[in-house]
């Protein structure tokens, strides 16, 4: 029998949620839910978490917990090594993680080269999809204005690789800091330095976690999940942190309420009739241009 799966206090068909157009939005309105989705295998029920890959949203198993599901439940798979653990996470707890690595070994120096290097280090010892994160991951290398060209085509070629790769299923990463984000019709327009050339799509709902404030000479380090798409690059998945020059994480950050929205909304003067997710497109766009994009 399919299993079955509870969110909020209801319950679905597995294979209702992950194949069905109805399924796909309540995974899409669950995926920021404080409350996890849960296997109702068995009970206690093993929580799973929800995740957005080439377009469609996913369920899956919490790193590490196969025993807990029962063994003819699907997310109940054998495994003899600890491989599982850093497998197959969501964008934030491998972002999580690899600014957790760099902080163990901190680079000595701050420009953007050697940040570079010890980011691409740091993701070599962790494990995503099966394989280490370096090998899928794009670290845009110092921004040049005579390579630029070059490394733009180079950078569109590695996303095109993702819809080459045999396994669907592995996720392709950008790292970088956001240095602009502008609401478009569906998503924002995004950029990361020293790659200016590239546009990366980022849907609405999963730039929802994007900060709208950050302090003075700190930034936003970001990870995306991204496929090559005709106008650009798409983001399936995006975590952020607010983060200093050294790259260590610097503050919490809570995305605004919606009383926050309000207030905003009339202290930056905008239309009341504007909708929320507007204002927050506002809010992350002033932020961007504020001190940080240096
Ligand atoms: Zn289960």
């Amino acid at each position: 029998m399919e299993a079955q799966i509870s969110i909020n206090g209801s319950d679905y068909n597995k294979n209702f949620l992950l194949t069905s157009r109805e399924g796909q939005s309540i995974l899409r309105e669950a995926k920021d839910s404080p409350l996890r989705p849960a296997c109702k295998c068995t009970s206690p029920s093993p929580a799973m978490y929800i995740s957005r890959r080439g377009g469609h949203w996913f369920l899956s198993r919490m790193p590490g917990s196969a025993n807990e599901h029962t063994k003819d439940c699907r997310s109940h798979i054998v495994e003899f090594s600890c491989s599982d653990v850093g497998d197959d996470l969501p964008a934030n707890e491998i972002l999580q993680k690899l600014l957790e690595t760099l902080a163990s070994t901190p680079p000595e120096k701050k420009y953007w080269a050697a940040l570079r290097d010890a980011v691409i280090q740091a993701a070599s010892s962790i494990q995503v999809d099966g394989s280490a994160l370096s090998k899928h991951l794009l670290v845009p290398e110092p921004f040049d204005l005579n390579s630029n060209e070059r490394l733009t085509a180079e950078y569109d070629r590695f996303f095109a690789t993702q819809s080459l790769d045999k396994d669907k299923q592995v996720r392709y990463w950008a790292f970088g800091l956001l240095k602009e984000s502008v609401e478009r019709q569906y998503s924002f327009q995004t950029s990361i330095k020293h790659m200016p050339s590239t546009k990366f799509w980022v849907h609405k709902d999963v730039a929802r976690t994007f900060p709208t404030e950050v302090p003075d000479s700190a930034f936003v380090a970001c990870l995306f999940s991204c496929r090559k798409v005709k106008s650009g690059i798409e983001v399936d998945e995006a975590a952020t942190v607010v983060v200093g020059s050294d790259l260590s994480p610097v503050a919490q950050y809570a995305p605004p309420s919606d009383a926050q929205i309000v207030a905003a909304r009339s202290a930056l003067g905008l239309p009341q009739d504007l909708p929320a997710e507007s204002v927050f497109g506002v809010l992350v766009r002033n932020c961007l241009a504020g001190g940080n994009s240096k």
